[in-house]
């Protein structure tokens, strides 16, 4: 039995993960929940699922009532969810949080020595050479929860590095894939959140329609496939159907294929080396008819080059990336700014920023805190 605690369970991720850890009920035992600001869904999931934890953002008195007279420990603050992520009666934290809140219990987590199945993709991008040098030296292992990357990482699990050409990561290309730039530069938060076949938060959303989330899929998948970026190639598939290629170096290529479901990679990664049932959709290749690819550009959307370019200037400059990103991509949300000045303030943010070694955690604090500030005054002077 795997005691699992599940981070972020009101979100796409966490919703998928309990459907997935309900379908084999003699193999995992829910042992904390932690939420943000959905309250009624985590109240609800709390009720049926009767976790022994339940961390909350928000609402802590209220929830803390509900749940008490079941039995339910309820904490809150940046240290319970870490609490939660460290515990010693939790075998697998699974961390679907959003954005930068993922970073600390995953590291709680790992310096105990628990497995982290991590689908914030944030946590790797900022601090992917540390989280792994750690995870070896605690024995703690890092699975990818991702359409994209799961695959890959059960796909490369036997095989020699040298023998890998390069990966694929197909990304969608979003609502915008054939707008022109005069287009893009009216684009509003309805249409940017109306992504065409993934149904997913906000934040993740909206990198998707910019590609920083393929741009953050190649920093970590570094990190998770031990493949360096160079061997990382996105090229953009828009039906959704080709989660990953592996090209070998005989050029052969090998493709996996299903229908887009988020509880497939998920549940892979879960029964991880098994091969289980699931219930998804069969995917019916005479019914797609078509695919298609084409190369992903990086003059209109230029958040997939400038992720790129952050792996060459190593250190800090992730950090910076991914603070920028996400201060821009809430600021666009909250229609202060454009969505092209989406990229604008990222890049600026690079310019400005002093990229340091990034070997200790306080160095990527330092440099989160710094680019989050940074781009907030950048937001103030794009501000409409
Ligand atoms: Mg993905």
């Amino acid at each position: 039995m795997k005691r699992v605690s599940l981070l972020g369970s009101t979100g796409s991720i966490g919703t998928s993960t309990i459907d997935v850890l309900n379908a084999y009920p003699d193999r995992f035992e829910l042992i904390s929940l932690a939420a943000g600001r959905n309250t009624d869904l985590l109240l609800k999931q709390a009720q049926k699922l009767r976790p022994k934890r339940v961390y909350t953002a928000e609402n802590i008195e209220y929830v803390t009532n509900q749940l008490k007279p079941l039995g339910i420990d309820v904490v809150h603050g940046d240290k319970g969810l870490e609490e939660l992520a460290a515990d010693t009666d939790v075998d697998l934290v699974i961390n679907g949080l959003a954005a930068g809140v993922g970073l600390r219990p995953t590291l709680a987590a790992v310096q105990k020595g628990t497995d982290v199945a991590i689908a914030n993709k944030e946590t790797l991008v900022v601090a992917g050479h540390l989280i792994t040098e750690w995870a070896q030296k605690t024995g703690s292992a890092l699975l990818p929860l991702d359409s994209e990357t799961t695959p890959l990482w059960q796909s490369l699990q036997d095989t020699d590095r040298n023998d890998v050409k390069r990966i694929l990561l197909p990304a969608s290309g979003g609502p915008f894939f054939d707008w022109t730039k005069e287009q893009m530069a009216s684009i509003t938060r309805h249409q940017a959140l109306n992504h065409p076949t993934w149904q997913m938060g906000p934040k993740i959303t909206i990198d998707s329609a910019t590609l920083m989330n393929k741009g953050f899929e190649v920093i970590e998948a570094q990190w998770f496939l031990d493949l360096p970026v160079s061997k990382v190639d996105v090229i953009i598939h828009r039906q959704s159907i080709v989660h990953c290629l592996i090209e070998y170096v005989d050029l052969g290529l090998m493709a996996h294929l299903s229908t887009p479901d988020m509880r497939l990679p998920i549940h892979q990664a879960l029964v991880h080396p098994e091969k289980l049932p699931t219930q998804i959709e069969p995917l019916d290749l005479t019914k797609v008819g078509t695919l298609s690819f084409f190369e992903p550009d990086t003059d209109r959307f230029p958040c997939l080059q400038l992720a790129y370019d952050t792996v060459t200037m190593g250190g800090t400059a992730p950090t910076a990336l991914n603070a920028a990103n996400e201060i821009a991509v809430y600021a666009f949300l909250e229609g202060r700014i454009g969505f092209l000045d989406i990229p604008t303030i990222i890049r600026q943010t690079l310019e400005d920023h002093k990229t340091t070694p990034a070997t200790e955690i306080e160095s990527i604090f330092v440099a989160d805190h710094w680019a989050r500030e940074h781009a907030q005054r950048l937001v103030q002077k794009h501000q409409q």
